[in-house]
C-alpha cells in the first residue's frame, strides 16, 4: 500500500505554493507512524514531543491542508471526530454510527457510472470511493 512519503510532501506542497515547514513533515511522520485512520487528537499526542508548542486547531488545518492536496483522505464518520488515512490507494471504508471506528473493506468496486454521472453533470471526478455506515462488531454485539 502507498503513504505520502517526505518527498510527495515536498512537491505536492511546492507546487501548490505552500511552504515546507518542520511542523509540516513532523506531521506527516506522525501519521504515517500511527498507520490507518487516526484523529487529529491521536496525531497531537503522537507528535507533541517534537513539537511542544502543538495545538489541537493547528493540527486540524494542517490535516486539513494534506486532504486537499490529495495526501491524506479525511474520513468522515457518523460519530466523533473525522479520521485521517495516509494510505493512497484506492480503498473502501466501513464506519460506525456509533462508536466512530473505521475500518478498511477490502474488496473492488466498480465506482464507474459514478464517476460517469459526475462527469455528464459537468464536473471532473478524480475518484470514489464507498463508505459502508452502521454499527462495527462491537457495537452491534
Ligand atoms: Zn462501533
Ligand atoms: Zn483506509
Amino acid at each position: 500500500m502507498r503513504t505520502m512519503d517526505v518527498e510527495d510532501l515536498r512537491e505536492a506542497l511546492r507546487a501548490h505554493g505552500q511552504r515546507v515547514t518542520n511542523q509540516r513533515l513532523v506531521l506527516l511522520a506522525a501519521l504515517r507512524g500511527l498507520g490507518h485512520h487516526a484523529t487529529a487528537e491521536e496525531i497531537l499526542h503522537a507528535a507533541e514531543d517534537r513539537l511542544p508548542a502543538l495545538s489541537l486547531p493547528t493540527v486540524y488545518a494542517t490535516l486539513d491542508l494534506f486532504d486537499r492536496l490529495g495526501l491524506v483522505r479525511k474520513i468522515a464518520t457518523g460519530a466523533g471526530p473525522a479520521r485521517y488515512d495516509p494510505v493512497l490507494d484506492q480503498h473502501h471504508h466501513f464506519t460506525c454510527r456509533r462508536c466512530g471506528a473505521v475500518e478498511d473493506l477490502p474488496v473492488s468496486v466498480d465506482a464507474s457510472p459514478a464517476l460517469r454521472a459526475a462527469a455528464a453533470g459537468g464536473h471532473v471526478p478524480a475518484s470514489a470511493e464507498v463508505v459502508v455506515s452502521g454499527l462495527c462488531r462491537r457495537c452491534a454485539g
